[in-house]
């Protein structure tokens, strides 16, 4: 019983550093500070918020979430930019999170039309490899087996080939 309970305390603890820092104050906007159990207050107005742990693993989630739709927007963004390329409002974050690969599919077709055979074979390769979560979110997908590897690995190739692509234009 006292082991489950210090699990409990340990995944709390875990959770609230990791939202610390990353909660921003709903009355000004200013940084969250945690400063007691399960409490953050503003560093700027002293507004509090006191959350219990399913309200500090959402946020965990979501702030998780957030930071893949961000890494793959920059790497799209660069990819699209050495291009000078508008292509309007798919590389936005709302769109990445719920549908990543399509965004990641989109960028590499783009390249795909000027890049050289090794390029060409490590694109089609890896959309046909990855075709099955095509329909799927980040949150789907970190909600599948291996979920976090998954999209980490899917993140790290596309930054690959897109880096390759741009030393060989
Ligand atoms: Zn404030």
């Amino acid at each position: 019983m006292e082991n489950k309970n210090n699990k409990k305390i340990d995944e709390f603890i875990k959770n609230e550093k990791q939202i610390e820092g990353k909660l921003k104050c709903s009355k000004c906007n200013g940084k969250m500070v945690s400063c007691a159990f399960g409490t953050f207050m503003c560093e700027d107005c002293g507004n509090t918020i006191s959350m219990d742990n399913k309200e500090m693993e959402k946020i965990v989630k979501e702030t998780e979430i957030r930071g893949y739709a961000t890494s793959i927007e920059h790497i799209a963004t660069k990819a699209f930019n050495c291009k000078r390329y508008d292509i309007g409002g798919i590389i936005d974050q709302d769109v990445i999170q719920y549908e990543p690969l399509m965004v990641i599919f989109s960028t590499l077709t783009f390249i795909l039309a000027n890049a050289n055979e090794t390029i060409k074979n490590k694109i089609l390769n890896f959309i046909e490899n990855n075709s099955t979560l095509s329909k799927l979110s980040i949150k789907e997908i970190l909600n599948s087996d291996n979920g976090k590897e998954q999209i980490e690995h899917i993140i790290n190739i596309f930054s690959e080939i897109t880096e390759d692509f741009k030393k060989n234009i």
